[in-house]
């Protein structure tokens, strides 16, 4: 029986695999380096997989992000001059069982928190390694501290230590495009609630404004840049991104100039390459650092809520540990690469290199029409 486990990385990810360990009877904790629960993205879009997801660790989950979110009624396609291309009202709901929420990352974060004990979160703990043995693990962290549990699993992120000491590769690709997220509070009359509109330019820069409910407005810039070079300070950042997409029909530019430059977030967009096996004896990874991909479908998130679901669900069923884990890869692996791969599609970004990895079910998924990829992403999620 697996009773222990350890889980390094308080992200979404990981707070979501300790709530749904600890409701089949696993004694998880949280193990993050950082000193406090910092939100690492401006806002987020839960889509229905992860929402079913959340719901099937826990219903309260759910029900206690609705109200802090803004379920998406429509979705607009628009031009950089203004012109509207499409308008669809969801139909998620009504689909698949579970809206699109957008809302604050912090306020997800905090959820998710606020369902585990105080004392499963060990704020200031960074993983320095671990030591296995036939019977158990021993995680050690740069404080000095040292646990013993059954399992540990990775869910620190896409600079992962201990998918590093798994896996021997170098840091995460570049995928050639920056990306700036930014919160603000702006009324302008073409702010409307539960509106999602998607801006597209013709040189590769996108524009995405999210409602996220009470009266704040997520918005997610992104621009090609051969090179992932980072602005000097936050004002440059903020002047850079004004810069990128001046002319822009409003409110692009009234978003930008109402956000403080502190508050913007400023990052290269990345990912891994896909792996074909993620556990290793008595250590297994998860979210981003099981299978960090480009945002372009904003999965990350998402898949990570569902492998805490599927990690959980066979800790449970599988006194054995090998078993435990062989069924999670073997429930997991296909569908996030097949997500991986979409998103660099939708990303145009295609890696050679990767369909040597991609079974062909897996590459067939991935170039499915957007219709029938939706009803197997949203439709067909662990729930
Ligand atoms: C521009 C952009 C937009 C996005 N939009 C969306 C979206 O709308 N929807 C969506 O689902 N996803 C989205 N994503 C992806 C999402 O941000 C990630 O996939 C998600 O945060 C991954 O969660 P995680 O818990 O696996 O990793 P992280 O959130 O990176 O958390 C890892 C945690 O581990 C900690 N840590 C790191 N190293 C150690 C160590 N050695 N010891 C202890 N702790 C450690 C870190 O401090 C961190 O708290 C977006 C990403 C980007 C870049």
């Amino acid at each position: 029986m697996t009773r222990k486990v350890v889980i390094a990385g308080g992200g979404l990810g990981g707070l979501a695999a300790a709530i749904a360990l600890r409701r089949q009877g696993i004694d998880a904790e949280v193990y993050e380096k950082a000193r406090d629960l910092r939100p690492i993205g401006a806002g987020l879009s839960v889509a229905p997989n992860g929402l079913k997801a959340l719901r099937a660790i826990d219903p309260a989950i759910v029900d206690a992000l609705r109200p802090r979110g803004s379920e998406a009624a429509c979705f607009h396609l628009r031009r950089a001059g203004g012109e509207l291309v499409a308008t669809t009202p969801t139909t998620h709901e009504e689909r698949y069982g579970a809206p699109v929420l957008n809302l604050l990352w912090s306020r997800l974060q905090e959820t998710l928190a606020g369902f585990l004990p105080g004392d499963a979160i060990h704020l200031g703990h960074r993983l320095a390694g671990f030591t296995q043995q036939a019977d158990h693990v021993v995680t050690r962290f740069e404080n000095g501290a040292t646990v013993r549990a059954d399992l540990l699993v990775g869910a620190d992120g896409i600079h992962s230590a201990v998918r590093r000491s798994l896996v021997d590769e170098g840091p995460p690709r570049y995928a050639g495009r920056l990306s700036w997220r930014g919160v603000v509070g702006l009324a302008h009359p073409s702010l409307r609630p539960r509106d999602v509109t998607m801006i597209a330019g013709t040189d590769g820069k996108t524009f995405a404004i999210f409602d996220i409910g009470d009266g704040l407005t997520f918005w997610s810039a992104g621009a090609l840049s051969p090179e992932p070079t980072p602005s000097d300070s936050a004002a440059a950042a903020k002047q850079r991104v004004i810069d990128l997409f001046a002319g822009w029909a409003p409110p692009v530019g009234d978003l930008l100039a109402a956000t403080p430059a502190g508050d913007i977030v400023e990052r290269p967009i990345e990912d891994r390459t896909p792996l074909t096996r993620w556990s290793h004896g008595r250590v297994t990874l998860l979210g981003d650092a099981a299978h960090a991909m480009v945002p372009a479908l904003g999965q990350g998130a998402n898949t990570a809520f569902e492998d805490a679901r599927e990690l959980a669900r066979y800790l449970h069923h599988h006194a054995d540990l090998t078993a435990a884990l062989a069924a999670y890869e073997a429930s997991r692996i296909p569908r996030t690469q097949t997500i991986h791969a979409r998103s660099a599609l939708q990303g145009n970004r295609y890696y050679e290199a990767d369909s040597e990895v991609f079974s062909r079910a897996v590459l067939e998924r991935a170039n499915a029409d957007q219709n029938a990829f939706e009803d197997w992403l949203y439709g067909e999620a662990p729930a």
